[in-house]
């Protein structure tokens, strides 16, 4: 798959979203549609998660109109259209959809096609819910849009469904959300609210997750870490991103590398690389972390909840570094740092080795 991406410029959407929380608040989804003036949903998951679907489906009775279960990971356009024409064929007008940013994404790719409403349970921390950014995979290339159509009216965050996310996704999944919080500190059109949205997610993480993988049913602490989630979506939604996000992208685009999984393994290394053009702006991760380099707070933070460190554990081969930079660079973006080859080159060779952030010397 190659990495080309078309980003619009960000823009700032007011989110007039409704956003609940609560231990089994996906059981008001029939209320939540209803407020919406809508009849008939059809609930979509994951192949993983079709009994989630099922069960959901059960609760709203006369209001499911169907039921689809193939949501895949990047928005395939040839999945959405499948979608597409069974929710038409069951005259749906709205969609539940119950999962991580796969099934969001699908969600999100039938109301940018009609207008569809939305309801949304989130059952990872990815934040997609959270904002009107989708992206899509046709012909084997991922474009990103920005559209306020695509933007989810309702989030039910019910901690009870996150429970069974396994503990390495949780931590990968916490990382991704995080990477959103940390580049939104440095963003170009930062202002004080986005700002205060980036800490407070930062620290719904930074406290909350030990408390999750001491226990992963503690429900208190997944609702915890779900606000941080609303918070770095949210924060997502509102600024664009740069160096992490982009390279991300990339790399998960040209070697099909797993999303979460990739965002946690590029974050301290990527912060470590922008810490030096704006330390100030990135001193809350230090703050928030425990004093040290933001990037190698971070570093420390993620090895001590054992997520992965190396992306040749991905999958990625060594002479990938080479092609990885060579698409980075093709399309500039805006960075606080300057991106070069040769930084490019020392950040992956770290994170492809598993090293920590800074241990190959720039040259
Ligand atoms: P995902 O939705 O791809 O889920 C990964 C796997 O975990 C799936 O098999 C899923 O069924 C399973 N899963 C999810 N929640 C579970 C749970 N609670 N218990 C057990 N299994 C569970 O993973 P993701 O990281 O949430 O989403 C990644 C996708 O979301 C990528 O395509 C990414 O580009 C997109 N994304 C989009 C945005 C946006 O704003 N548009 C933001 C973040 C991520």
């Amino acid at each position: 798959m190659s990495g080309t991406t078309q980003l619009k410029e960000p823009e700032t959407f007011a989110t007039d979203q409704v956003v609940e929380f609560g231990v089994g608040i996906r059981r008001d989804a029939g209320r939540a549609l209803a407020d919406l003036g809508a009849e008939r949903a059809i609930v979509l998951s994951t192949p993983n998660q079709s009994d989630m679907a099922m069960e959901l489906a059960a609760d709203l009775g006369g209001r499911a109109a169907g039921v689809f279960t193939k949501a895949t990971m990047h928005t395939p356009v040839d999945v959405t259209e499948e979608a597409f024409a069974h929710a038409r064929s069951v005259g749906a007008d709205s969609v539940v959809s119950v999962g991580g940013g796969s099934t969001i994404g699908l969600g999100k790719a039938l109301a940018l096609r009609s207008d569809i409403a939305q309801v949304v349970i989130p059952t990872t921390y990815a934040g997609s819910e959270a904002t009107p950014i989708l992206g899509q995979t046709a012909g084997g290339v991922k474009t990103t849009l920005t559209d306020a159509k695509v933007l989810p009216e309702v989030i039910l965050y019910d901690p009870e469904l996150v429970v069974s996310l396994p503990r390495g996704m949780t931590v990968t999944s916490s990382l991704n959300a995080m990477a959103h919080a940390a580049e939104a500190l440095y963003a170009r059109e930062r202002s004080a609210k986005s700002t205060g949205l980036a800490v407070e997610g930062l620290r719904a993480f930074v406290s909350g997750l030990p408390a999750v993988m001491a226990d992963l049913s503690d429900l208190a602490a997944r609702e915890a870490t779900l606000r941080g989630a609303w918070a770095c979506g949210t924060v997502l939604g509102q600024v664009g991103m740069a160096l992490h996000h982009k390279l991300c992208h990339t790399l998960g685009g040209t070697f099909d590398l797993p999303h979460a999984q990739t965002h946690a393994i590029i974050l301290p290394h990527a912060i470590h690389y922008n810490a030096a053009a704006v330390p100030k702006l990135l001193a809350p991760v230090s703050e928030l972390l425990g004093g040290k380099a933001p990037g190698l707070a971070l570093w420390d933070f993620a090895k001590g909840l054992d997520a992965p460190v190396a992306l040749r554990d991905l999958g990625m081969p060594e002479e990938g570094i080479a092609r990885a930079i060579e698409i980075a660079l093709q399309k500039p973006y805006w960075n606080p740092r300057e991106i070069t080859a040769e930084g490019l080159q020392a950040l992956l060779q770290d994170a492809w080795a598993g090293n920590a952030p800074g241990t190959t010397e720039i040259r």
